[in-house]
């Protein structure tokens, strides 16, 4: 679906942690306006000036959608963000974005997100729990999540250090395989080297560069 231009209004607003907050807008024009998890959107601020934001929530909630975004940068993005009030008119482009998970591919897929990059990620999950995998097996076949700290307290005992590094350890088989990643660009380069070192084709890294 080409982007379009859209109005919407702000429903909702909860701060996750003090710089991560989530904003639900109901989408009033275009009326039929849809978007595929893992799409974002963006909003003008002046010419040529504009911020980007995926989608967290799942596609299936039409005419509503949900932004999860990390304030800390403390630009114009997150400054307005900080001033949203529920009943605010916004504007935005969209949606955009070819961050979009396959059903028709049958390779395993992993993904990796860096920081808020979990956004689309979470949006293609939800997405998959609802409506089912598209395989035959159940509605989360094989699922597994692993956190990975980067700075962890001393009772952690889960996985520590680079999202490359938790990669190279936590990847072994690259046959039919195929990865999302997404976050900074550093990351997205080093994951990609990573797995491109194992053997995987370059093709087979899907990313989306928040940062
Ligand atoms: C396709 C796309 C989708 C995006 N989706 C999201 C999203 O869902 N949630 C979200 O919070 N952000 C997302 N971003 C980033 C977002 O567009 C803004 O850059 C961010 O919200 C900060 O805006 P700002 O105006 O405050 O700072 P900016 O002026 O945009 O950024 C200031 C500096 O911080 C860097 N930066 C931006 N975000 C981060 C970050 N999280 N961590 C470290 N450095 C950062 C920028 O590259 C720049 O160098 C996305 C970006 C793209 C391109």
């Amino acid at each position: 679906m080409k982007p379009r231009e859209c109005r919407a209004s702000v429903t909702a607003l909860r701060a996750l942690t003090p710089e991560i907050i989530e904003v639900d807008l109901e989408v009033i024009e275009p009326a039929d306006w849809s978007f595929e998890a893992g799409q974002w959107i963006s909003v003008p601020f002046g010419p040529k000036n504009v911020r980007a934001w995926s989608m967290v929530s799942s596609p299936t909630r039409k005419g509503v959608l949900t932004l999860s975004i990390d304030v800390a940068p403390g630009g114009i993005g997150s400054q307005w963000v900080r001033g949203l009030q529920p009943g605010d008119a916004v504007r935005f482009k969209g949606p955009t974005g070819g961050f979009v998970f396959n059903r028709a591919d049958t390779r395993r897929a992993v993904f990796v997100a860096e920081e808020i990059g979990i956004v689309p990620v979470r949006s293609i999950l939800s997405h998959l729990y609802e409506t089912g995998y598209g395989r035959p097996t159940a509605r989360y076949p094989g699922f597994s999540y692993l956190p990975v700290l980067r700075e962890p307290p001393a009772t952690w005992r889960g996985e520590k250090g680079e999202p490359a590094e938790a990669v190279e350890r936590l990847v072994y088989g690259i046959d039919r395989l195929i990865v999302y990643v997404c976050g900074g660009g550093e990351t997205i380069n080093r994951v990609r080297d990573v797995l491109v070192t194992k053997g995987m084709d370059r093709k087979s890294v899907k990313w989306e560069k928040f940062w």
